[in-house]
């Protein structure tokens, strides 16, 4: 069944054909503005609710519910119709409350380090399905305001090029969202990095590249083998010239493999010849790849080398590390899997 967020305004209105037009302002509203579910809204008469509930079921079932760093980091394992698992994990600072939604149930791209990656892929998201984990997060984030949406849950967003872009937009145009508060994370594939370009969206883009060699990076990223560094670059150059938006890049730093001198200065030189930004995450430790994040003391270093290089650094803080929320950790699939014990009712 989809959902209510799959369609446009003028879809929704054919839906609801038969009914005055103010009353579609009102779901429109409910739906987009307050981010209520079909159920809430109480402003529409009770027949008419119950009929659009079930039209349009919520397409998300709180699986698990869990809060760390003193509440300011709360992680959903949600139940899809057909039984698919996904997380969403809301963050709150200071100055902006950030959602992170997931893109796909697991991921194809097989990064050995990421925890996602190890689980493999089970299928793609709904357009519905990605707007829905936001209007979750907006509903439980209340009375603050949802600021930011970042697309570095479970999956490959530009592996998903439809729904990702079909989302960023509606998020910007019904939510009011500000482009910029979008963040878009990518693996690097390039094409897509090039299709995305011309949409003509402000969003932010950042690209996960965690090695700057492709002998490294063939081996922590199995896409690099297709989209190597120089295709990469390439793809880079053209997201810049198109859109003069800054591009940022990911570097999760991993003992011994990407933290050294010599990687160091091969990020140096492929962030400065792009003007990008970089934002170090420390490596969190995943069953299926047994190498160590770096120490904190190494994190600080290799930050004031790159610093001492000309570059834009920050160091990412990880939210969520003790309830597995943290990024690379999103692995409900694996456990999904494992019970997945067929029960048959009668
Ligand atoms: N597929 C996209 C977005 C989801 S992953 C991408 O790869 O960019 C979101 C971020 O988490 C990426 O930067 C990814 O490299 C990072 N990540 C994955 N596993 C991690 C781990 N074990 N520790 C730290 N960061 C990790
Ligand atoms: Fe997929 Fe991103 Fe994990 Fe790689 S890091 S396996 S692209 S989710």
């Amino acid at each position: 069944m989809p959902s209510a967020y799959e369609y446009t305004k003028e879809e929704l209105a054919g839906l609801l054909e038969g009914e005055p037009r103010y009353r579609v302002d009102q779901v429109w509203h409910g739906l987009w503005n307050e981010a209520q579910s079909i159920d809430t809204i109480t402003t529409i008469p009770k027949a008419l609710r119950a009929r659009l509930s079930a039209t349009f079921p919520p397409s998300l079932v709180v699986a698990n519910d869990v809060q760390s760093d003193h509440g300011a980091t709360r992680k959903w394992v949600f139940r899809l119709a057909d039984g698919a698992t996904i997380e969403t994990v809301l963050m709150g600072y200071d100055d902006r409350v950030t959602v992170c939604v997931s893109s796909q149930a697991g991921c194809a791209m097989g990064c050995t380090f990421c925890a996602t990656g190890q689980a493999g892929f089970t299928r793609q998201l709904t357009t519905g399905e990605v707007l829905e984990q936001v209007m979750f997060a907006a509903r439980a984030a209340a009375p603050r305001r949802l600021s930011n949406v970042v697309f570095m849950g479970m999956g490959e967003p530009l592996a998903n090029y439809k729904v990702t872009v079909d989302a960023v937009r509606r998020l910007h145009e019904y939510r009011g969202l500000s482009a910029r508060h979008l963040t878009v994370s990518t693996v690097g594939v390039a094409p897509a990095i090039e299709r995305l370009a011309q949409e003509g969206l402000a969003l932010t883009l950042a690209v996960s590249l965690h090695a700057a060699n492709n002998t490294t990076r063939d081996e922590l990223v199995p896409l690099n083998r297709r989209y190597p560094l120089e295709r990469l670059h390439e793809a880079c150059v053209n997201w810049v010239a198109t859109t003069s938006r800054r591009l940022s890049f990911e570097w999760a730093l991993i003992d011994g493999v990407n933290d050294t001198d010599r990687a160091l200065l091969e990020l140096a030189e492929y962030a400065d010849s792009l003007r990008a930004h970089v934002n170090l995450i420390p490596l969190n430790p995943t069953p299926g790849y047994l190498v160590r994040g770096s120490s904190p003391e190494r994190v600080r270093a290799f930050r004031d080398g790159l610093e001492a290089e000309g570059i834009n650094v920050t160091v990412r803080n990880t939210r969520g590390r003790s309830i597995d929320a943290a990024c690379g950790q999103l692995a409900s699939v694996t456990n999904a899997k494992r019970r997945s014990i067929p029960v048959r009712s009668t």
